[in-house]
């Protein structure tokens, strides 16, 4: 978006410490009844989604064509609007044409997408929302924040303030006695009403079917109360069977608000009919505004189609991590959050979605909570790689890109470099020409890097008869080499064979920031040496989640190869592989228990796709070590973009991390457990915690010595 200044912004909004609290409070609410709600939602029912609304998107145009002619059978009107604008003109010259005057709205994205109310009011309509949140940022002034609680920024004291200004009644600040003002406030504008708009959650094409899914009676009301109901609805909520309709009606609750079923679910066939006082029977007119507005072309572009199986739930908000601390108004555009820069992409363009994408971190949480396994990361760096090559990319993303080829040029030097990196002068220099924050310490590098280590540690090397191929990743083969050097001590013991293919960094960084041809370049020198050995029998195992996150989820989209998906399928995280073996009673049982240890174990935003099972947290239970597992989802380091200088990445990266220090600062653990060696750095930098590898402590137990 042209003259948005995205710095100015965050730094506001990381300044309103009430509104991230807000956020904070209500999302974890969220976020915890989901995970009832879905508990027990398999892997098989996520395929079984997923192909419910690719097959829906696949047949589109057929679809469109069945849904027109049901309609019109029932006596429906039908307009496909091909743009914001046509969409805008049809509502407007309808309401013209009926001597509409007020026109009640309920909640609805799509009507924001195309900025209705803007358009209706510039032509001399009213126009109330009348969705509780949607009517509260209607009356501020704003749009909304979050794609199913529109006004979750706002607290409760806010809210009363709010109506006290805008509409001269004082309310106490309690939610029972705001929805009971609001009710009865809009109950005459429903009555007097010529139009209802509203969008729609579901269409199906085999009935002619508008399904509105609600948690007030709202939408009810606006549907049958004024004489026309006007619903306007994207193109991609078309399916074709009630089949896949109830298979969405089934999850979409469950996944939004974390309820089995929504309070409302209207189902729409033809205009509504509303009982007389006289006994008969008023037979509104109603319209199908089918929009595309962009939506037809996403779906011929390999990467974005992806978008359009949403079903917007909202789920992927309530986890991301910079959309916690920083919200819909800073995080979006009109569409906000995680699938908010895809959907900004679709229907406002490429430089709207492009102005709050540098946002994501690429921690892949969105992609990992969605009922479909949307991959919003992917096409988040996508977008950047698309902006990044028509207007060149920006030099602090550039650099930060290349951040595995400076370790790589650091440690030829190790001594030097780690003396450097410690001086003020060293940090001035690469906050000014990097961009890495000055407050950041930067981690020590190895006096020899793991090959060197390795060569010397395992030079008569043992024929196995299980084979492994380890992955370390820049920071386990130039700075924390005592970790590449327990994981192979570990599967040596375990009867192993490992080895250490050529290899380089996991290509992380520059997928981050949109570099694609950079990781592309990684992914093929990785897969080309990994594949060696994956068709030799070998499995691929790292001790770094994010590796492995990459082997499996971006490499195989990237190279679209045969040998990136063997690669992908042979790969395994560490301890996820352990955990396996554990299983087939082949781990080595004869390592150390300790006793009077205690330790948190901090679960690495990337090894949550690895595997469901939390492996770590078993096996420090096998250790005995008294472990308490906290989850505030990501640490807000996001790779190398918490390094980032200020309002970049640093500060935000430090509001995210809050609940996470707070919950460990407080404890009285002897150490962190965590994978991952980025999360390391954020944890002890704002703890001053010590976090450890657990393969560290593996080791040592097999070794019978006490807890590093
Ligand atoms: S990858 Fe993480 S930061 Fe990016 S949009 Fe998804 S949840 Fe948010
Ligand atoms: S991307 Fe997934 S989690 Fe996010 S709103 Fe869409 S369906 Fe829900």
């Amino acid at each position: 978006m042209k003259g948005r200044n995205l710095i100015a912004e965050v730094s506001e909004a990381l300044k309103n410490r009430n509104q991230i609290e807000n956020l904070r409070t209500s999302m974890l609410c969220m976020r915890d009844k989901r995970d009832a709600a879905m508990a027990g939602y398999t892997e098989r029912d996520v395929a079984e989604l997923r192909s419910i609304r690719q097959s829906s998107l696949s047949s589109l145009n057929e679809n469109i064509k069945i849904l027109k002619e049901r309609l019109e059978k029932n006596g429906c009107n039908f307009y496909f609007a091909k743009t914001a604008k046509d969409a805008c003109e049809y509502v407007a010259s309808l309401a013209r044409s009926k001597a509409v005057k007020r026109i009640v709205k309920a909640k609805s994205m799509t009507t924001e997408e195309i900025e209705l109310n803007k358009w209706l009011i510039a032509e001399g309509f009213e126009v109330i929302e009348t969705d509780l949140g949607e009517w509260l940022v209607q009356i501020a002034g704003q749009r909304p924040s979050h794609l199913t609680a529109p006004a979750i920024h706002l607290s409760r004291y806010e809210i009363s303030k709010l109506i006290e200004e805008k509409i001269g009644v004082k309310l106490p600040a309690d939610p029972k006695e705001v929805t009971k003002f609001v009710r009865s406030f809009l109950r005459e504008k429903f009555l007097t009403a010529d139009m209802g708009i509203t969008g729609g959650n579901i269409l199906v094409a085999e009935t002619g079917s508008l399904v509105i899914v609600t948690n007030e009676g709202n939408g009810r009301l606006v549907t049958s109360l004024p004489r026309i109901h006007v619903a306007i609805v994207g193109v991609e909520k078309l399916v074709r069977t009630w089949n896949d309709a109830v298979r969405i009606l089934d999850v979409l609750p469950k996944s939004a608000t974390g309820q089995k079923m929504a309070t409302y679910i209207t189902i729409l066939n033809s205009g509504s009919e509303t009982p007389l006082p006289n006994d008969g029977l008023a037979k509104r007119e109603f319209h199908l505004v089918l929009l595309d507005n962009g939506r037809l072309n996403a779906l011929q572009d390999k990467v974005m189609s992806e978008a359009l199986k949403c079903i917007r739930c909202s789920a992927c908000f309530n986890v991301c991590p910079t959309y916690s601390v920083l919200g819909g108004h800073v995080f979006g555009y009109i569409y906000s959050g995680p699938i908010g820069i895809p959907w900004t992409y679709i229907s406002h363009g490429l430089e709207n979605a492009a102005s709050f994408a540098s946002l994501c971190i690429s921690c892949g949480l969105c992609r990992e909570t969605c009922p479909i396994n949307i991959d919003t990361p992917t096409m988040v760096s996508e977008i950047k790689h698309r902006y990044g090559a028509r207007n060149g990319y920006r030099w602090v993303d550039r650099r930060l890109a290349g951040y595995e080829d400076l370790i790589k040029l650091a440690s030829i030097a190790p001594d030097m470099s780690n003396f450097l990196l410690d001086t003020g002068t060293m940090k001035w220099i690469l906050e000014k020409f990097i961009g890495i924050d000055r407050r950041v310490s930067l981690p020590k590098f190895s006096k020899k890097s793991l090959r060197e280590l390795l060569d010397v540690a395992f030079a008569s090397r043992t024929e196995g008869e299980r084979k492994v191929a380890y992955f370390a990743d820049s920071m386990a083969y130039y700075i924390n080499t005592d970790v590449g050097l327990a994981a192979v001590n570990v599967l040596r013991k375990n009867g192993f064979e490992v080895t250490m293919p050529p290899q380089r960094g996991s290509g992380m960084p520059s997928f981050l920031y949109g570099l694609l041809d950079s990781t592309k370049n990684v992914a093929e020198y990785n897969v080309k040496h990994l594949y060696e050995y994956v068709s030799r029998g070998y499995d691929v195992v790292s001790t770094e989640p994010t590796a492995i996150y990459c082997f499996r989820f971006v490499y195989p989209k990237l190279l679209g190869t045969k040998e990136a998906q063997e690669v992908a399928e042979k790969s395994y995280e560490l301890f996820g592989y352990l955990l396996r073996m554990l299983e087939n009673n082949k781990l080595d049982l004869s390592f150390k228990r300790y006793k009077d240890v205690k330790a948190i174990y901090y679960l690495p935003c990337h090894s949550r796709h690895l595997s469901k099972d939390k492996p770590v947290l078993k096996f420090l239970e096998m250790l005995g070590i008294e472990t308490e597992f906290i989850d505030y989802g990501c640490c807000g380091m996001g790779g190398t973009w918490g390094m980032k200088r200020g309002y970049e990445g640093y500060e935000i990266s430090k509001v995210i991390a809050e609940p996470l220090v707070s919950a460990i600062s407080e404890s009285d653990v002897d150490f962190v457990v965590t994978e991952c060696s980025l999360c390391k750095i954020q944890i002890e930098r704002f703890t001053g915690k010590k976090v450890i590898h657990p393969i560290l402590l593996l080791d040592k137990a097999y070794k019978g010595l006490p807890v590093p």
